[in-house]
């Protein structure tokens, strides 16, 4: 029995590995579509080339961030991968230019592979009091004349929102392509092609997929030839997602506006309690007036939320005095939240910042956090009561 023939109102999983072609013809045909929108049912032809269940779960985050394309892949990791190999061109390849606070992972790849093993040319782009400098950026780039620059909507763990529009301007005069990576800030906040990035990424682990079950990624773009490009790479490369994780992922995307909301309101409640209280120094959450990216913040999310994320640092006398409170309250809260090296789960986690950002941030007292979309009395009782214990 075949699966049209059941009335079933969604994608089912589909594991072949290649897909019944018939004849010479639609074989044919098959591959001369392939890299088309209008490639009929009866088109695939190999599921690490494109799979119908891969698809699906596609059409849905096209939807999200209002575009016409966008690629799965198996990890957050392998779009970013996809996402700049659009743009090398062998020996050929000018400058690329990547924002020095984007994920400590894609600075690992950056190095690793980028730099050390396909050898391009590689600079980086630094803040300067917890902002980025436009008109320094416009000096960079007019000197350095990059291919591409490479940036994040939120970065981590400092939460610095990009004033986006301002640097796609700059990057469009001077004939640069743009990446974005939108994991912290989700279509939900920011949809970044309506500026004019040309590619946007995210880490579906993250809060698309929304329940840490699922490793992900996502490539979104309008250019045709672009994506095109990605659609080869991703091909050859083999980035390409299970029909299974697929699956899962189209599920759990159906609830991505109610559990993102809900991370939003619950973070800035806790930003506030975490700020008001006398055993916390400081609160970075773009969130709060007092945070440096906040008008930003404000432009490019039209007051809809701002994001899950907030990183606070404890109050204490010196560095040792700062650990202990740090290590006495991750056991006070481990019950509730738990130190797990991701985010955008359904519950709050934690990651302490020296152990992971020491060579950048080495504060002892710097907790982030990943806001979950639990009840809030559970999160704040937990939190106020962990803070009131430090001593
Ligand atoms: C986690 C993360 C990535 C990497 O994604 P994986 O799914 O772990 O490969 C990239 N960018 C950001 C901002 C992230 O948080």
């Amino acid at each position: 029995m075949k699966q049209k023939e059941i009335n079933s109102s969604r994608m089912p999983v589909y594991r072949d590995a290649g897909f019944e072609l018939f004849n010479a013809e639609l074989t044919a045909e098959a591959f001369r579509l392939e890299t088309e929108h209008n490639r009929k049912p009866e088109n695939y032809i190999y599921s690490r080339y494109r799979n119908p269940t891969v698809v699906s779960a596609e059409e849905e985050i096209m939807k999200l961030e209002g575009c016409n394309w966008a690629l799965l892949t198996q990890s957050g990791m392998s779009a970013i991968d996809t996402a700049v190999s659009i743009f090398q061109k062998g020996l050929e390849t000018r400058p690329w230019l990547f924002f020095s606070e984007i994920y400590g992972g894609s600075i690992s790849f950056v190095e690793s592979i980028l730099r050390k093993r396909r050898g391009l040319d590689i600079h980086y782009f630094m803040p300067v009091d917890s902002t980025y400098n436009l008109k320094e950026l416009e000096k960079v780039i007019i000197s350095l004349k990059p291919e591409l620059i490479y940036i994040e909507s939120v970065s981590n763990p400092m939460l610095i929102v990009s004033d986006v529009p301002s640097i796609v301007r700059i990057a469009k005069k001077h004939g640069c392509k743009v990446i974005l990576d939108n994991t912290f800030a989700t279509p939900f906040l920011y949809k970044p092609l309506n500026d004019g990035v040309d590619i946007v990424i995210h880490s579906v682990t993250k809060y698309l997929s929304g329940h840490g079950n699922i490793s992900a990624g996502v490539i979104c773009g309008n250019d045709d030839k672009l994506m095109r490009s990605a659609i080869e790479y991703r091909k050859f490369i083999g980035h390409m997602i299970s029909p299974d994780d697929a699956y899962r992922l189209e599920t759990q995307i159906r609830t991505f506006h109610l559990r993102f909301i809900r991370q939003c309101e619950n973070a800035s409640a806790l930003s506030k309690i975490l700020d008001s209280h006398h055993a916390v120094n400081k609160v970075w959450y773009p969130g709060m007036a007092s945070h440096e990216t906040h008008s930003i913040a404000r432009k490019l999310f039209r007051n809809k939320g701002y994001g899950g994320m907030i990183t606070f640092d404890l109050a204490g006398k010196n560095k040792s005095e700062k650990g202990r409170r740090r290590d006495k309250f991750i056991s006070l809260v481990a019950e509730q939240i738990k130190l797990i090296p991701t985010l955008g789960d359904p519950h709050t986690i934690l990651m302490p910042v020296e152990s992971v950002w020491g060579a950048k941030y080495p504060e002892p007292g710097m907790i982030r956090l990943s806001v979950g979309f639990e009840d809030f009395e559970i999160l704040q009782d937990t939190v106020a009561k962990a803070l009131d214990k430090l001593k």
